[in-house]
């Protein structure tokens, strides 16, 4: 194996972790009856790694600070808000964001904070929690 090889290795196992360990230790049969395990207590999962300053997770929306002026309708560049001009305030999907936070950049009255959730994975993109100001 060549020198920079074996440096990479090395390097590689001595870094911090920047991404989540799988949750369990082995993979389970069944994933439903891990997840029960896991809620009794009988299962431990690994814990998640600390998140890195500024993350971007799920969006969170101030609905009464918006004035509805639509420049983060402009910047979004996945069509994830929608304006609701009955209400001059937007709606936002979660399941088309690409967490880029350009809304959040541009917004004159800072409705829009990218927060550390993460763990939205669903069956149903249009679920209560799915959408922002339905
Ligand atoms: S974070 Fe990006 S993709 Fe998501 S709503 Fe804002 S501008 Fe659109
Ligand atoms: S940029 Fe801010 S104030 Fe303007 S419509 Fe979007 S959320 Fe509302």
């Amino acid at each position: 194996m060549p020198t920079s090889t074996i440096y990479t290795l090395i390097k590689q196992l001595l870094t911090k972790k920047a991404t989540n360990p799988f949750p369990v230790k082995y993979t389970p049969n069944n994933m439903h009856a891990a997840a029960s395990l896991i809620e009794s207590g009988d299962l431990t999962i690994n814990p998640p790694v600390e998140l890195p300053p500024d993350f971007r997770g799920k969006l969170s929306y101030d609905v009464d600070a918006c004035i509805g002026c639509q420049l983060c309708l402009k910047v979004c560049p996945a069509e994830a808000l929608v304006f609701k001009s009955e209400e001059r305030k937007v709606k936002h999907y979660v399941s088309r964001c690409t967490f880029c936070a350009q809304c959040a950049n541009i917004c004159p009255k800072d409705c829009f904070e990218m927060t550390e959730e993460f763990l939205i994975a669903g069956l149903d993109k249009y679920s209560d929690d799915m959408i922002l100001n339905p």
